[in-house]
């Protein structure tokens, strides 16, 4: 009477479960109400035996999970209007942006020695606030489609990536006159284009927050762990203060301003939410005024 038809076979897996004596957890399925309602429930089963230990019953709870489940969907469903929500308007203001920069930088040519000084400038503000905007909404774009990582299991050699993000950002190395070294790198289970955002992102906040008063080092390093590799990328930058360490991966946040450090924020939960895609974890140790060493794990 409690079963809906179609839970019905669910009772011979719990049954055989509690007569090799062990417990069910939280197991989530869907019961009838008296009235013939469906309500989401909760199941705890334990065992319940007599004096020699032999199973003689067992003991049931059952909690509603009605509501939870009803604000687990909208939680479900209002991220992902959010999310649509980015995207489109990520997507949308590219158009008019890039039309702001093209013609910011005519009227800069055009009018070149004609214009005074602060009318210059004022245009230099025009151009250099579009192309903030313009980076902000490329970040903002790939951060709302990294949600859409599905894992398919292809390997890829993380030396291959690895070279081809330092080619991606020779200009920066060579501008920061940093030394790049690296170990032996492993294959993983990960598209390639996902692992070069990661080590990019990495790379260039190596580069970008570095200390001016003494020559860049930035090394790529490779644990083997037990069922995981673990990366690494150490910097001997600026470094960040303890109380920062986990909120520099939350999105737009930042511990600078423009006019110190170029960037949009982003770059970390982007790195975040791919390591979590793929079930690893990502965090950062460092010591202001030593460096930096971001690590993340990709299981496999
Ligand atoms: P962005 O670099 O665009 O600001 P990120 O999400 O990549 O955004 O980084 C967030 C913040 O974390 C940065 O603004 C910076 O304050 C800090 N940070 C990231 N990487 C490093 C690093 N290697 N050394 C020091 N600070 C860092």
């Amino acid at each position: 009477m409690l079963m809906p038809p179609d839970r019905v076979d669910e009772e011979t897996g719990i049954l055989a479960r509690i007569r090799r004596g062990e417990r069910v957890e939280h197991f989530e399925t869907i019961r009838r109400r008296k009235d013939g309602r469906l309500l989401d429930i909760s199941l705890t089963i334990s065992p319940v035996k007599d004096v020699d230990g032999t199973i003689v019953g067992a003991s049931k709870i059952a909690r509603n999970i009605t509501e939870r489940k009803r604000v687990d969907a909208e939680i479900h469903r209002a991220n992902r209007d959010l999310e649509q929500f980015a995207f489109s308007a990520s997507h949308d203001l590219q158009e008019p942006l890039r039309n702001i920069k093209i013609y910011s930088e005519l009227l800069m040519k055009r009018l070149g020695d004609r214009l005074a000084g602060e009318e210059h400038e004022f245009l230099r503000f025009v151009h250099s606030g579009a192309t903030r905007m313009e980076n902000l909404v490329t970040d903002l774009l790939a951060y709302t489609r990294s949600s859409q990582i599905h894992p398919t299991g292809t390997s890829t050699d993380a030396n291959e990536v690895l070279s081809a993000v330092l080619d991606t950002l020779a200009g920066a190395i060579r501008d920061s006159n940093a030394a790049i070294s690296s170990d032996k790198l492993p294959e993983v289970p990960m598209n390639e284009a996902h692992l070069f955002q990661i080590l990019q992102n990495l790379v260039s906040n190596a580069l970008k927050y570095r200390d001016p008063n003494r020559p860049t080092t930035v090394h790529v390093g490779c644990e083997r762990q037990v069922s995981c590799n673990e990366f690494s990328v150490a910097d001997n930058g600026i470094g960040i203060a303890p109380q920062y360490k986990e909120t520099i991966f939350e999105l737009f946040k930042r511990l600078h301003t423009a006019d110190q450090y170029s960037g949009t924020g982003i770059g970390l939960s982007i790195c975040q939410r791919i390591v979590e895609r793929y079930g690893g974890r990502i965090w950062a140790e460092s010591e202001v005024g030593k460096g930096s060493t971001f690590r993340f794990t990709i299981t496999g």
